[in-house]
């Protein structure tokens, strides 16, 4: 650094000295030149004007004599010139070897009267004169004086310029030495200082008092490094209070890297997988892939999934939940181990009391159509009676059926045998399967939009959702009114296509829709009494649906019918929907 900078000042003062001298040299040199020829012929002039009045005749006696002296006396050149331009007297060369002057310009001047002057080589001397020329009597008188003196005055004053800017560059040097050293003495603290701060020195200050420009620069970085200290101070105390309270915390948490690798986890989650290594891959500490795709997708959408981690820990379950953090995701684990249990117990037992009814309800239907056959067909009340007890072992028959079908469905024990299979294939099951009960209640079904396109599904089961779905409109639409299947295609990025049941009945206000299909939630209770209903078709359907992981929904307005709609992935999507359905389905 230092010896960069000490170039650069370095030749800087070189710039500015060459500078100075070459300015000096061409313009001082050349108007002091210029002055000094101005002078000389000033002068040059008077004395050829004294010259002149003391010869006043070229036929002037003691011509020669009087020339040499006139020569010695102006310190110049002195010659007398006929008017045909003949030489009759110099003071320096001998007159008949000397050419004619008749077309030198200050001759010809002086023979019109007038001083003139002029500046040439000389041909008889060979150097550089000025030649000033006066009139006399029948010619002229002249005097020359050589120009070579201005010259050697002023390289004699050119050398002592050039001597001058040498000095001058030698002190340069030495200047620029000394300011270098200062300079980079300076900024080799301030660098140090920056690099100090850049490897965490926070605590370090540098104190550079002087108001110039690098101590001003002093003085921004020691504020900066004052305060990152104090934000770095804050975020280690906001970080440790954050890291005392997610310690605290009973559910396990962990952060992740978006490669994956583990920043950080609490006190639960390492007793929960005591292997935990920071940096280490999350893979190789969760090997859960309903957890694992879970991370993949939020951290591809930035955007917070959830999925059921069952291999953490053995014989527990956990609900996680991944939160998408700038660079990176949270994920926390809520342990539903115990209620998944007393979900277990609750959906054991019904299936239990379910199945311990079937038999019991059997043989009262079995033997109240008995007594019904021996009983004649009067007015006899013990035949009402009958009746009644037939309408209620048949309803909770069917109450049976649909609380096993549910038990059967949520635990999972319901396999679901998935296949490729047309949705129109479906459409049509449904049509030809529910045409005779929807005649039954004088409705019509039609199917309104199909597709060739290939769903993942288990037929069997996607009837029993129709069948549901169907049943209800027959039970809850007006009589001679169309019942309206069809499937489209959905625009969500799973690639599923959506069946629909539309009726014309009498809809279901909005306010109903979020709890439509919980078990036993009926928006009529009489009427579905009435028309026979447990409450338990929706549910079922509902479940059916999210085994093959898919989404039901309901569109409906008041007065104006319902629609029922419910998504099944498209065939080219099968191994994701078959493993999410596998998962789901033993949820
Ligand atoms: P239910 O056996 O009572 O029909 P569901 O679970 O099938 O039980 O339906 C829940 C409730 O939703 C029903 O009680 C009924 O009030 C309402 N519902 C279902 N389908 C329709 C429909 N197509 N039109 C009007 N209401 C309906």
């Amino acid at each position: 650094m230092r010896t960069r900078i000490f170039f650069k000042l370095l030749v800087a003062a070189v710039i500015v000295i060459a500078v100075a001298t070459i300015t000096l040299d061409f313009a001082v040199r050349r108007s002091w030149e210029a002055s000094l020829r101005q002078q000389i012929t000033l002068s040059l002039t008077q004395k050829v004007e004294l010259f002149a009045h003391e010869v006043q005749d070229v036929n002037h006696p003691g011509l020669p004599q009087d020339v040499s002296e006139i020569s010695k006396a102006a310190n110049a050149r002195a010659t007398v010139i006929n008017r045909a331009g003949k030489v009759l007297a110099d003071s320096e060369a001998n007159p008949p070897e000397m050419e004619n002057h008749a077309t030198r310009p200050e001759f010809i001047a002086a023979l019109q009267g007038r001083t003139g002057s002029n500046a040439r080589r000389s041909h008889t001397l060979g150097i550089e004169f000025l030649y000033v020329a006066a009139p006399i009597h029948g010619g002229a008188v002249r005097l020359a004086y050589p120009l070579t003196e201005i010259r050697e005055t002023v390289s004699e004053v050119r050398k002592t310029l050039i001597e001058a800017s040498a000095l001058a560059l030698i002190i340069a040097i030495l200047l620029a030495m000394l300011a270098a050293n200062l300079i980079v003495r300076r900024l080799r603290r301030i660098m140090l200082f920056a690099e100090g701060l850049a490897s965490g020195e926070l605590s370090t200050r540098i104190s550079d008092n002087s108001s110039d420009e690098i101590g001003q620069v002093a003085a921004a970085l020691d504020k900066t490094a004052r305060r990152l200290e104090d934000t770095f101070h804050a975020l280690e105390s906001s970080r440790n209070q954050f890291e005392t309270l997610l310690n605290s915390v009973r559910e396990p948490v962990i952060a992740i890297s978006s490669d994956q690798k583990v920043l950080w986890s609490n006190g639960a989650f390492s007793r929960l997988v005591p292997q935990l290594r920071i940096r280490d891959s999350l893979i190789e500490m969760v090997r859960d892939p309903e957890v694992l795709e879970a991370v993949h997708a939020s951290l591809a959408a930035h955007d917070a999934r959830s999925a059921k981690a069952r291999m953490l820990a053995p014989g527990r379950i956990f609900q996680c939940t991944v939160a998408p953090m700038p660079s990176g995701a949270v994920l926390v684990f809520h342990d539903l181990t115990d209620i998944e249990r007393v979900e277990k117990t609750r959906r054991d037992f019904i299936a239990n009391v379910s199945h311990e009814l079937r038999t019991p309800l059997t043989s009262i239907q079995g033997y109240t159509e008995t007594l019904l056959d021996s009983t004649p067909k009067t007015d006899d009340p013990v035949r009402e009676f009958l009746l009644v007890i037939r309408r209620n072992a048949s309803r909770m028959a069917r109450l049976t059926e649909d609380l096993l079908k549910l038990a059967r469905v949520e635990s999972g024990e319901w396999k679901l045998e998935l296949q490729n299979i047309p949705a129109s294939a479906l459409l049509i099951d449904a049509e030809i399967n529910l045409r005779g009960s929807a005649t039954q209640h004088q409705k019509k079904i039609s199917i309104e939009r199909s597709s060739d396109q290939q769903v993942v599904a288990d037929p069997d089961a996607i009837q029993q959702v129709f069948t549901n779905l169907i049943e209800n409109a027959c039970k809850y639409a007006p009589a001679d009114t169309q019942i309206t299947l069809g499937v489209r295609e959905t625009k969500n990025e799973g690639g599923q296509l959506e069946f629909y049941v539309r009726d014309s009945g009498p809809g279901i206000a909005a306010e109903h829709h979020g709890r439509l299909f919980e078990r036993f939630y009926r928006v009529d209770r009489a009427r579905s009494r009435e028309a026979g209903g447990t409450g338990l078709g929706l549910a079922i359907v509902k479940h059916i649906v999210l085994n093959h992981g898919g989404t039901v929904r309901i569109e409906s307005v008041v007065g104006q019918g319902s629609t029922f709609l419910f998504t099944l992935p498209c065939a080219a999507n099968a191994v994701h929907h078959e493993e999410s359905a596998s998962a789901t389905q033993s949820r």
